[in-house]
């Protein structure tokens, strides 16, 4: 277990892209950091510059107190997950799995430990015998993990080690994961696109953009209090609901109403944008009014999609026949809930109470 620290951190590609542009993070020994954002952000960048498959550019990567720039990825006591797993088909599972202590030179009986104590905390014991092509893909991801704690590093890598699996294994497989590295207490940083799987296992949330950090904190945090419109229309499902508003001293006005909001860092005449979450509404007789263009049946919820004002939503409500698709309903919402951005810079400017 042990620290991670990323200082003005950046790489350019030779070709000069500028993949990650200063990149400053610290990760607590034993937490589990999620980098995730849209295709191409970076993030695959930065993981692989903390592995040492890519050489940084700017800034340093510390692990513990130590330095690792110049450090070769096999003497840095890391173990990363791959997307694609990465077995070696003609090896059995025991195999798979002992292979890295071998080519370490470990003593053989300490390699039957560890793989025995891996295909226990795995579930594994009863497939050791088979080859990868004979096992499911949630068997395979698990062997793909059983090979990282066998090495017992000091740091866990996981790049999007779940996309290859279906909706129902994915949600599976995300709880071992976390089960396992709250039990394994090893420092771990995972990357994602998928922002349900960010918000569900990360202690500590990383939202990236365009090569750079937009917001760190936990995901409470960013879902209660994103930093910028992007973090806020990234981070939740559906996205949060953006809306041209005016501001006037301490209230903002949507759709021809006025509301209380605290603006303590608004620029005189600064242009705004309200977000509301489409789970902050709920219909009431003292809303504004909304109508429904079409729903979405969830099971448990509904989501109805229509124009508030001048803007087009999407508001959650819960199952039922009402409204129907067409009906103008009156919708409502708690001050508490609104956002307020820059409208050209995108940073949050305020909220309610
Ligand atoms: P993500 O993991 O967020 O999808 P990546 O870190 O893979 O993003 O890529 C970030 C940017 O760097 C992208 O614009 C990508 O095209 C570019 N890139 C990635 N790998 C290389 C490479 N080996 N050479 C040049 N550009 C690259």
């Amino acid at each position: 277990m042990a620290r991670l620290v990323l200082d003005q951190v950046g790489k350019t590609y030779t070709g000069g892209v500028a993949a990650v542009r200063g990149v400053s993070l610290e990760v607590p020994a034993g937490a589990f950091c999620v980098l995730v954002g849209p295709s191409g952000c970076g993030k695959s960048t930065v993981l692989r510059m903390i592995a040492g498959l890519e050489t940084v550019t700017a800034g340093t990567i510390a692990i513990g107190e130590r330095v690792v720039n110049e450090v070769e990825p096999a003497a840095r006591d890391i173990a990363m997950v791959f997307q694609n797993y990465a077995l070696y088909p003609h090896m059995r599972v025991s195999d798979n799995l002992a292979y890295g202590l071998r080519n370490r030179g470990t003593p053989k009986a300490e390699i039957a430990a560890r793989v025995g104590e891996a295909a226990r905390l795995l579930g594994l014991d009863a497939l050791l015998d088979r080859y990868p092509r004979q096992l499911s893909g949630g068997q395979r991801q698990r062997v793909a993990m059983g090979r990282a704690i066998v090495r017992k590093p000091r740091i866990f890598l996981f790049d999007e080690p779940l996309s290859n699996l279906d909706a129902k294994l994915r949600v599976q497989m995300r709880v071992e994961i976390r089960r396992l590295q709250r039990q394994l207490g090893v420092t771990t940083v995972y990357v994602t696109h998928d922002q349900v799987e960010a918000m569900t296992m990360a202690d500590r949330l990383v939202v990236m953009n365009g090569g750079l950090i937009e917001q760190v904190g936990t995901p409470i945090e960013i879902y209660r209090r994103p930093a910028t419109r992007y973090v806020a229309t990234f981070m939740g499902s559906p996205p949060m609901n953006i809306l041209a508003a005016e501001a006037v001293g301490e209230e903002v006005r949507i759709a021809g109403r006025v509301f209380p909001v605290s603006l303590p860092d608004l620029p005189a005449g600064r242009p705004v944008e309200v977000g509301l979450r489409p789970e902050a509404f709920r219909i009431a007789p003292e809303g504004l009014p909304f109508r429904v263009a079409f729903a979405e049946e969830l099971g448990a919820t509904r989501l109805l999609h229509g124009t508030l004002g001048e803007g087009e939503v999407v508001v959650q409500v819960p199952a039922g026949p009402e409204p129907a698709e067409g009906a103008t309903v009156l919708l409502a919402f708690d001050p508490a809930e609104i956002h307020v951005f820059d409208r050209e810079t995108g940073r949050r400017i305020g909220g309610g109470a």
